[in-house]
């Protein structure tokens, strides 16, 4: 390949920070609001205008891991409970109380952005938004500074600790920290995708939803969509006036510029492909709009960061416990293929048939794929700990979201929402500790971070 060589140029430091936040979904805002709140100066950077990440971006609803599987026990609080209220104060999500009764938390991903613009501004975190990070600068084997890219050029943030809340590990993966991708025998993440919102459709009982869901999945296996179910009826958001469902999958490398640029166009496609078919086939659908599609596709799942632990499918279908526990998950190892959309096993969720095309069906997939394995059991949850955290390679470095350390199948788990939220809460908390005492994350002392989040609400 060609290569240029970029002149060497003085880069303006716009900012000096104790905690420095990459990435505001919901392993980055709630970091950068719960080091704020403990007294560190914290600069919090987002590429797009607005904080939530998926939730916001991706139009993911609902927020997942709240409570113990399949019970009403919660298992996280804190910033999450705080969030759910706010919004529901806007009439933006259900109450805590409902929430509790329910599987995930509904919200309006509207309610959300505004909620955590006020949580991040009443807790005096600095927000930069429109704002890329684009690399690191070393000082020695620690990070010194963060370059981000904007409409203003190319700037740097320093800091003392710096949290990797990118979901796909840039900050960790520029400082050339170790990190890991995919599954373990062919490297491969988990598809991307995104949710799809249909507004001017008519009223449909349950049972011929049921049909319909049926008839778009027999529409997809015969190649006229490419979906991976067919519950375009779904109403996963707060707010019931238009249909919020999960059915996009694309197979690729979210770290790919070029495949998420197949990604975004092939959602697009099929989602008016899908309103086309629904307009010219179904009596009394003809009104059917495409009420938005998220602003940007989201990885399921990319790089992780290596830390001094790395949660595993084991643990999450065990119910781990670790005695530096500083987050609760209890979502199963729920893993979309990574062929996406792209094989004939569109619905590889619970079956993947060997006689399917699919190359990959190994020795792992065929364990994965055993269901009583990949749940937690009733009532309980796994611990997510510290060390999950922590980085190998760099040690003024924190993990936070869906990168923290963890194999393809225990990130399958600790990936949702509820369960970033809470590994945030600790990672900001982490953070300020360490900035608050002088030392390093490796060095905090956990017990009194457990104690900290305790008195925060949350529930460790
Ligand atoms: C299609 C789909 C459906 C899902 N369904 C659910 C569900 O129903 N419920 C649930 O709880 N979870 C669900 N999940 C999982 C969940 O949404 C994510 O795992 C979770 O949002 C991860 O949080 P995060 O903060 O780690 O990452 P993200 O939510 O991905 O947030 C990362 C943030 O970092 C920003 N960022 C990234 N790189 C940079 C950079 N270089 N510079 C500046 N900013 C950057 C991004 O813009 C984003 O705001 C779903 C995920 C997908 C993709």
């Amino acid at each position: 390949m060609r290569t240029i060589t970029e002149p060497s140029r003085q880069i303006p430091v716009v900012d000096e920070a104790d905690v420095v936040v990459c990435g505001g979904g919901p392993g980055g805002f709630s970091a950068a609001i719960a080091a704020a709140r403990q007294g560190a100066k914290t600069v919090l950077i987002e590429r797009y205008g607005f904080l939530g990440g998926a939730a916001t971006a991706g139009l993911v609803s609902p927020l997942l891991g709240h409570t113990a599987w399949n019970s009403h026990t919660p298992i996280v609080e804190g910033l999450l409970r705080e969030l759910t209220e706010r919004m529901h104060a806007n009439d933006g999500a259900q109450s805590w109380a409902e929430a509790i009764q329910n599987w995930g938390i509904e919200f309006d991903p509207e309610a959300m952005k505004v909620a955590l613009d006020e949580m991040c501004m009443e807790a005096g975190v600095k927000l930069l938004l429109h704002t890329y990070v684009a690399d690191v600068v070393m000082d020695g084997e620690q990070i010194g500074a963060i370059l981000i890219e904007n409409k203003s050029g190319r700037q740097a943030v320093a800091g003392r600790v710096f949290v990797d809340a990118t979901g796909d590990a840039d900050v960790a993966y520029r400082a050339g920290a170790p990190t890991t991708h995919g599954r373990a025998f062919d490297q491969r993440p988990m598809s991307m995708g995104t949710f799809i919102h249909l507004g001017g459709l008519p009223p449909v009982n349950a049972s011929r939803a049921a049909e319909l869901r049926e008839l778009i999945q027999q529409e997809t296996a015969r190649g006229r969509f490419l979906f991976y179910d067919g519950r375009f009826l779904d109403r996963c958001a707060y707010h019931k006036d238009h249909t919020s469902a999960n059915m996009t999958r694309y197979g690729g490398d979210p770290n790919s510029a070029a495949d998420m640029t197949r990604a975004e166009l092939s959602v697009r496609e099929n989602t008016w492909k899908l309103v086309r078919y629904l307009r010219e086939n179904l009596p009394g659908f003809e009104g059917v709009y495409v009420q938005q599609t998220s602003p940007g596709v989201t990885p399921r799942e990319s790089r992780q960061i290596v830390g001094p632990y790395v949660l595993t499918g084991q643990d999450v279908s065990s119910a781990a416990k670790f005695d530096d526990a500083i987050a609760r998950g209890s979502w199963w190892i729920d893993i979309h293929c990574p062929m996406g959309w792209a094989y004939p096993a569109h619905l590889c969720r619970f079956e993947c048939p060997k006689e399917n095309a699919c190359p990959y069906w190994a020795a792992e997939h065929e364990r994965m794929f055993r269901h009583a394995e990949l749940f937690v059991p009733d009532g309980d949850w796994y611990d997510i700990p510290y060390r999950s955290l922590l980085s190998i390679g760099v040690p003024n470095l924190l993990s936070s979201g869906r990168c923290i350390s963890a194999t393809h199948e225990g990130m399958a788990g600790a990936r949702v929402m509820g369960t970033c939220v809470a590994i945030g809460q600790a990672a900001g908390t982490a953070a300020a500790l360490a900035t608050g005492s002088n030392v390093l994350p490796a060095q905090v002392d956990v017990q009194q971070l457990r104690a900290v989040l305790r008195e925060n609400g949350q529930l460790v």
